[in-house]
């Protein structure tokens, strides 16, 4: 049995969905103590035991200590099954982290999956819908998965409600992937999206983004969709690069003003911009996991987050790969994974 400290560097959710995900493609068992012990409201929120639960579900585990608050788990996997889940969080939380917990292994299962997840599709320290769909499955996709994902309604804090669909075609073999750079940028998308929110909120988030970043308005899109069941609001940057797209986003809150949602976004896009690496800060922490699945990859990216550093740590307790991370100059780092 695998021990885990869920107090370990970043001490977050992410230290149990690593550990979820490759205990079902490894079928090692773990145990992890001080779940979220980094955190404000430590132990198994609504998310996390959605996540638990679908892990459970996908790789026919036994569990104990799967309940709110928890601040224990011991996770013993079956044989994965691939076929139909539906995960409903209940509340906001985010349905792109209960994703990311089962994915890795339904992409390489004997079969077909489709996911319905219900919840969050774009909450603050979590990757929004856009994330998912232009940056990290367009990159999984290189390395041989087969997945697709569609926003069904959109999900904001705290009102939740949102809904994802995904179909993931199974049978999957990753290969190796290298990102040494990013490639010359071939578009740039400043986006601001609204649901049931007056327009002048993007007007004012889109003047900062051509303040910050002198992108010109032909590069703006307001968009104001309806399949929300409460008011939302984000600005998401997308960089397309000939190598990869990256997006950068900022989330609206009820007491946070427009400029500062989409300051949040242009200061992130403007570092990526200023450095030449080609993974931006969350692409870093989530592109380990396949890659150590591949048995091998590498990138540059901005100096490696708490988030980055720990999923490594967890990785190498599952896996036996090596993974190192290397300053090749000031704003630019090598990760290298390898077997
Ligand atoms: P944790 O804080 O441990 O629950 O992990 C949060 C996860 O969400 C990490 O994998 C981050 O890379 C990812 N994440 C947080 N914010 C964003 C964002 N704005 N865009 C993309 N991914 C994000």
């Amino acid at each position: 049995m695998i021990t885990i400290d869920g107090s370990f560097g970043e001490g977050g959710g992410q230290i149990l969905r690593t550990s979820l995900a490759l205990s079902l493609i490894t079928g090692k068992a773990f145990r992890i103590e001080k779940i979220r012990a980094g955190r404000r409201t430590p132990g198994l929120l609504r998310q996390h035991l959605t996540s638990v639960n679908a892990a459970a579900q996908v790789g026919n585990a036994q569990t104990s200590g799967a309940s709110i608050g928890s601040t224990q788990l011991t996770f013993t996997p079956g044989k994965t099954k691939p076929g139909e889940y539906h995960f409903a969080i209940g509340t906001a939380g985010s349905t792109t982290l209960v994703l990311q917990t089962v994915l890795p292994a339904l992409m390489i299962a004997d079969g077909q999956s489709r996911l319905t997840l219900e919840g969050g599709t774009h909450n603050p320290f979590a990757p929004p819908f856009e994330f998912l769909e232009k940056a990290f499955l367009p990159l999984l996709k290189r390395m041989g998965a087969k997945v697709e994902a569609k926003l069904i309604h959109y999900g904001f804090y705290p009102a939740g409600g949102g809904k994802l669909e995904v179909t993931i075609h199974g049978n999957s073999k990753l290969a190796h992937m290298d990102l040494p750079e990013r490639g010359d940028i071939k578009r740039r998308l400043a986006k601001a999206v609204l649901c049931h929110l007056p327009r002048n909120i993007a007007e004012r988030e889109l003047n900062i983004v051509q303040k910050k970043l002198s992108w010109p308005k032909k590069w703006h899109q307001v968009e104001t969709p309806t399949n929300s069941v409460a008011p939302g609001n984000f600005v998401s940057l997308e960089v397309e690069c000939e190598q990869l797209t990256e997006v950068f986003t900022g989330f609206g809150e009820r007491t946070i003003a427009a400029e500062a949602v989409a300051d949040q976004a242009a200061l992130a896009a403007r570092r990526y911009l200023a450095s030449e690496a080609a993974v931006g800060e969350y692409l870093a922490d989530q592109l380990l996991l396949p890659m150590a699945l591949a048995g091998g990859g590498s990138f540059t990216t901005l100096p490696p987050s708490r988030h980055t550093t720990t999923n490594i740590e967890v990785i190498k307790k599952f896996l036996d790969v090596s993974i190192s991370c290397q300053q090749a100059n000031n704003r630019v780092w090598r990760i290298e994974v390898g077997q």
